[in-house]
């Protein structure tokens, strides 16, 4: 049959985005195509809220996001203030070190987050050139609230970079309102696209400081002084060139984003909120215990949680692959083995969760670990009902 993919990206996605991506591949510089490319840039300023921000839409795994906005903002010797969840946090200042940042590393104990006071405590010791944030850290679950920390990058004149691969258009995000000055993520997340786009919006404060660079981008493919007359002219309606962009898959993400759009933002991000809850709900039921250390800080778009003791994660996940449900397991190096990760975000329903929380507690039963069966369905129901 045809299996249930519940991981943490890439997700299910909507037919018509599927649809989208077998159209004949039409002309980069196409009249229909440039109409496309240019809604999915304005359109991407609504998901984002930053309707004075630069959208860029490059060919490329979410990874290039990060590598573009350090590219571009950053030049030998700033100082970087990276503030980790888990393992993106990692990611994110090695790529920071790359382009010769000086930097610090404030890493929150397993499961919980860095307080604002820490972080402030770090921005007034020394001036720091940009700080980065994992809004959803996809290796542990944990969300952390990017609010407060825009605030005090703004307050210490330091540039705010929201790593948002695992949480735009799934968790709440405010990009003008808050002064974030770069929000970026991946197509194959909660953005609803098959992978290989790398999605930016830059503030104007990201762009003149971009602009006011006194040594070239170390990098040819991410550098702005490419993409940024490309962007203009899509949004312009005109055609331009400088790498072939990834057709099929900007024609799919126009479609989804429309989609998006049709739910509305506040919606969709409700939507996550309460299966998310609804679906700790039901694993708490069985007794599983959950990555991050309260709900407060624990994602909306997957969720992490240990194996119960006594049971062997890869042998349970294959079990539970036998229902045609298909999961992640660990990703930070220290606990691979100790927990797994479900992904909920996207086109996600109550239908996808009651189907992972049937089929773990299936495998579990046939593990031999002890519960009732239809425990966490009954919870999950539960607590959907208590948010309608
Ligand atoms: N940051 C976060 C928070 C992620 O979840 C991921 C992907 N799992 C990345 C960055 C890297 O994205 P990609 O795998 O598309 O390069």
């Amino acid at each position: 049959g045809r299996k249930l993919l519940m991981i943490p990206g890439p997700i299910e996605f909507e037919p018509e985005v599927l649809q989208a991506m077998g159209i004949p591949t039409n002309s980069h510089v196409a009249p229909d195509f440039i109409e496309i490319f240019g809604n999915s840039l304005e359109l991407m300023r609504e998901v984002w809220k930053s309707p004075t921000g630069q959208p860029f839409i490059v060919a490329g795994s979410g990874t290039l996001a990060m590598d573009m906005a350090a590219a571009n903002l950053i030049e030998q010797g700033d100082r970087v203030l990276v503030i980790s969840t888990g393992y993106f946090g990692q990611r994110f200042r090695d790529i920071m070190e790359r382009y010769g940042a000086k930097t610090t590393f404030l890493e929150a104990p397993l499961g919980e987050v860095v307080s604002p006071e820490g972080i402030e405590k770090e921005l007034k010791s020394q001036q720091y050139k940009a700080l980065t944030i994992t809004h959803v850290d996809t290796s542990t679950g944990v969300l952390v609230d990017p609010e407060p920390i825009a605030k005090l990058a703004r307050k210490y004149n330091t540039l705010s970079i929201l790593d948002g691969v695992c949480s735009v258009a799934g968790e709440k995000i405010n990009q003008e309102e808050w002064g974030l000055d770069v929000v970026l993520t991946g197509s194959q997340k909660a953005i609803g696209v098959p992978p290989g786009l790398a999605l930016l919006v830059a503030s104007p404060k990201a762009m003149h400081v971009w602009k006011n660079r006194k040594s070239p981008v170390a990098n040819y493919y991410a550098d702005w002084n490419n993409w940024l007359p490309i962007m203009k002219a899509y949004e312009e309606r005109r055609p331009s060139y400088f790498g072939t962009p990834a057709v099929n898959l900007i024609v799919a993400l126009e479609t989804s984003l429309k989609i998006i759009a049709v739910e509305g933002i506040e919606k969709r991000v409700n939507r996550h909120f309460n299966l998310a809850k609804a679906f700790r709900a039901g694993i708490s039921s069985l007794n599983l215990e959950i990555l991050p250390k309260s709900d407060e800080v624990a994602a909306n778009t997957l969720t992490a949680a240990y194996y119960p003791s006594g049971i062997e994660g890869a042998a349970l996940l294959s079990k539970i692959a036998q229902s045609e449900v298909v999961l992640a397991g660990g990703l930070l190096p220290e606990i691979k083995t100790k927990y797994f990760r479900i992904g909920h975000m996207g086109s996600v329903s109550a239908n996808d969760l009651l189907a992972v929380l049937g089929a773990l507690e299936l495998a579990l039963l046939k593990s031999g670990h002890q519960i009732e069966p239809g425990k966490s369905l009954q919870a999950f129901q539960q607590q959907l009902l208590k948010s309608d």
